[in-house]
């Protein structure tokens, strides 16, 4: 389809962007996203959270004339964009049904003046003739549907008032109709296209990669002593704790209470008004941590979650992805752990059952939500790197090796020594009882099990009964989903799965394709040089000190001027302080994130922070920033890891790829990945600090033979005997070259 990409876009955008928002630059993405909005061109864009959807229609409204309506669910979202963008010197106004008539006459004549480029308002309002009349008159040339999932009932939060949505065009024939999601799944963006009326629009898809997330995966042993080693790994940062049922919710909340978190409930037994309350405490910063169940979601306006934490096993990865993604919004890192239980599957699935039976539901949709269940409990036990199970589950490619952040890549998990052995067994087992029993029975044969219904099949006289019966149950079902995973054994059938087996499990069985097994963490490994006084999310060289000083000031300011602390200053730009301390007005503009009317309002009391805390503690000012480095994976949102800029800086200083480790705690393979990554982004003048130089050599020359798009030709052209970390490095470096 083709797209608008190709106009430049006028300067007076950027110098807006710069101006208001403090932003140096427009994420690529973004930057498609604005050009289709400026040329009045229908759009869909698939972001995850936190890529920056609000820029998209924010940026152009500010810039041309006339109106930008923005269509928002919850009133909650409405207010924090328009007091936002008023803090910004952006004029935005809300049509709501919280205005009084008084405000709301106000309100419509500032708009009928000219006086304002965006308007945001409810999808019940704007299909109200009055409202549209008035928006139309006004020059409405763009309407923007945030949240647009909402309109499909295929999504994860339907809501049928969006569907009025669907009249827009009669409304507004001349105006340009966008619509803004983070939700991934095709069929949902196709209905939404269909359902706002879309012309030919274009389809911007993000990468749904979240690289500044680290996911972990835990059975749930102790619940509430794994939950406390989570919370005292981040004091005084805000995060979310997911539980299954709203007691659950209410019994979290007591308890963590009681020892001392500042926690808030949240979950839809809750008055509306108990509910406000939980969602303004945690906005103010007056509450660290929010327990809910996942009616808390949408209108969280903290971009600095530092954690999300799961007591139980959500309902499907999409779930898990939409609640997870409210972490590091701000693309600090922040860690997801999930504690999960066998008991997890059961416990869904029965409130799965219940509520399609009261809601009497056809038996295709129970099948495909235990179907989900079992997707979500796969990944679960997966042994597979979380991102790229995560991101390949919502049909993406993930060509990273090593993410360094997931408990799988981190090394959190053992690899199982001799897995091929136990494999075999498996799969065996599977064909020995005819491919037509599920999991739980399989599990039972190996284990010799001594029920009914093994004796009554015969199976206790099977070769493989018993084969591995010194294996605890719950390994035993990690490691038979990890085999479906690998896609060497099939899970068929909705209702009551059977394994069966395929071309792969004959081939492992024969010894001809090779399976890893991993016995999965029972605790998270602690990184060895993380120091536990240093929180997670800072860059390399940053003040913990300085940045605690700077939050509790942020608190003062924010409170005083009657605004939330996010809309002072965002942790993001507060790290980058810390890390700069800058002296000067000039100095504190140039970070990401101040624009002129927020350095005018709180610059100077930030400035005199920083300078009393640097005199205090003789620690220097006005640090450079280290050069920067292009993201290595382009579409992906939000800088760095901190690993990965320390990485660099050693790369930079010349150190060796066994120093490197050494100093990072990170594996061998993701340092070489970074060094890639470090020789694309820097190009430095030579590699055999890292590659020797005949070996340098000998890839160039099957690289003139073979090219540089696979690496396997050229380790096989080099008898297997130069590593693929090696070529893959040597080929980054002759990309420099060309
Ligand atoms: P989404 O709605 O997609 O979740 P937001 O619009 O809330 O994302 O933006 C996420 C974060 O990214 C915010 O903290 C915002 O300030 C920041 N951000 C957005 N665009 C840019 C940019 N071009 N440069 C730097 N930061 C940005």
């Amino acid at each position: 389809m083709p797209t608008t990409t190709t106009r430049p876009l006028p300067p007076q955008l950027l110098a807006a962007v710069r101006k208001h928002w403090g932003f140096t630059s427009l994420r690529p993405l973004q930057e498609q996203a604005i050009r289709a909005a400026m040329a009045g061109r229908d759009s869909l864009v698939v972001m995850p959270t936190g890529g920056g959807k609000s820029l998209c229609y924010q940026a152009p409204a500010v810039v041309r004339d006339g109106l930008t309506v923005v269509v928002s669910p919850l009133i909650a979202l409405m207010k924090d964009q328009v007091d936002g963008l008023t803090r910004i010197g952006v004029p935005a106004v809300r049509l709501d049904s919280t205005l009084t008539p008084n405000e709301r006459t106000t309100t419509a004549e500032r708009i009928r003046r000219g006086e304002v480029r965006l308007v945001f308002t409810s999808p019940e309002r704007l299909v109200n003739t009055d409202v549209y009349q008035l928006l139309r008159d006004a020059g409405a040339h763009t309407v923007a549907v945030d949240e647009a999932h909402c309109v499909s009932h295929w999504g994860h939060d339907f809501r049928p008032e969006y569907r009025q949505l669907a009249r827009l065009r009669d409304f507004f024939p001349k105006a340009s109709v966008h619509g803004y999601t983070a939700t991934a799944t095709d069929r949902v963006r196709q209905d939404i296209a269909q359902q706002l009326g879309l012309n030919s629009p274009d389809i911007l898809v993000g990468s749904f990669d979240r690289p500044n997330l680290i996911y972990r995966v835990l059975p749930r042993l102790d619940l509430m002593a794994q939950v406390r080693a989570v919370l005292d790994r981040h004091p005084g940062d805000a995060g979310i704790i997911y539980c299954l049922r709203r007691k659950d919710v209410d019994d979290m909340t007591a308890a963590l209470k009681a020892v001392g978190y500042r926690a808030v409930p949240y979950h839809a037994g809750m008055t509306p008004d108990a509910r406000r309350q939980t969602q303004e405490a945690f906005a103010a910063e007056e509450a660290d941590l929010v327990v809910a169940t996942v009616a808390f979601g949408m209108g969280i306006d903290r971009s600095n979650v530092r954690y999300v934490i799961h007591a139980a096993m959500p309902k499907t990865i999409e779930h898990y992805q939409q609640e997870t993604g409210r972490g590091g919004r701000d693309g600090l890192p922040s860690e997801c752990v999930l504690l999960y239980s066998g008991s997890d599957f059961l416990t869904l699935k029965a409130i799965i059952e219940k509520s399609a039976e009261e809601a009497q539901a056809p038996p295709e949709f129970t099948a495909a939500s235990v179907k989900h269940l079992e997707e979500m409990a796969r990944y679960c036990r997966g042994a597979a790197c979380r991102h790229k199970s995560l991101v390949q589950y919502f049909g993406q490619p993930y060509e990273v090796e090593n993410c360094a952040a997931c408990d799988v890549c981190l090394g959190d998990t053992q690899e199982v020594p001799d897995a091929m052995t136990i494999a075999k067994k498996i799969l065996s087992c599977v064909a020995r009882v005819k491919e037509g029993f599920g999991t739980a029975h399989v599990i039972d044969v190996l284990r010799g099990a001594k029920s009914e219904s093994i004796r009554s099949r015969g199976h206790d006289e099977l070769t493989t009964y018993g084969l591995l019966k010194e294996v605890p149950k719950t390994d035993l079902r990690d490691w038979i989903y990890q085999l479906i995973g690998q896609g060497v054994l099939v899970q068929a059938g909705d209702e009551y799965p059977i394994l069966k087996l395929n071309a792969a499990s004959w081939a492992v069985m024969a010894g001809k394709h090779t399976v890893r097994l991993i016995q999965l963490a029972r605790s998270e490994k602690r990184s060895k040089n993380a120091a536990p006084s240093q929180p997670v999310s800072l860059p390399v060289g940053a003040d913990a000190a300085l940045f605690e000083l700077l939050r509790t000031l942020r608190r003062q300011q924010a409170s005083q001027a009657g605004v939330k602390p996010e809309q002072v200053f965002s942790d993001t730009v507060l790290a980058e302080m810390a890390r700069g301390r800058p002296t000067t007005v000039d100095a504190l503009r140039r970070i990401s994130g101040v624009g002129d009317y927020r350095l005018q309002s709180f610059g100077a009391a930030f400035l005199e922070a920083i300078a009393f805390h640097c005199r205090r503690t003789g620690l220097a000012t006005d640090v450079p920033a280290p050069r920067t480095v292009a993201a290595p994976r382009a579409a992906s949102s939000g800088p760095p890891s901190a690993k990965k800029t320390q990485a660099f800086r050693l790369f930079r200083a010349g150190e060796s790829v066994a120093e490197v480790v050494k100093q990072t705690g990170l594996t061998a393979a993701t340092i070489n990945g970074y060094l890639a990554d470090f020789v694309t982004a820097e190009k430095p003048a030579s590699i055999f600090n890292w590659v020797p130089e005949d070996v340098c050599e000998r890839v160039a020359a099957a690289a003139d033979i073979h090219g540089t798009a696979l690496l396997k030709p050229v380790f096989l052209e080099l008898n297997e005997e130069v590593s693929y970390d090696h070529i893959r490095v040597v080929f980054a470096f002759l990309a420099t070259r060309e």
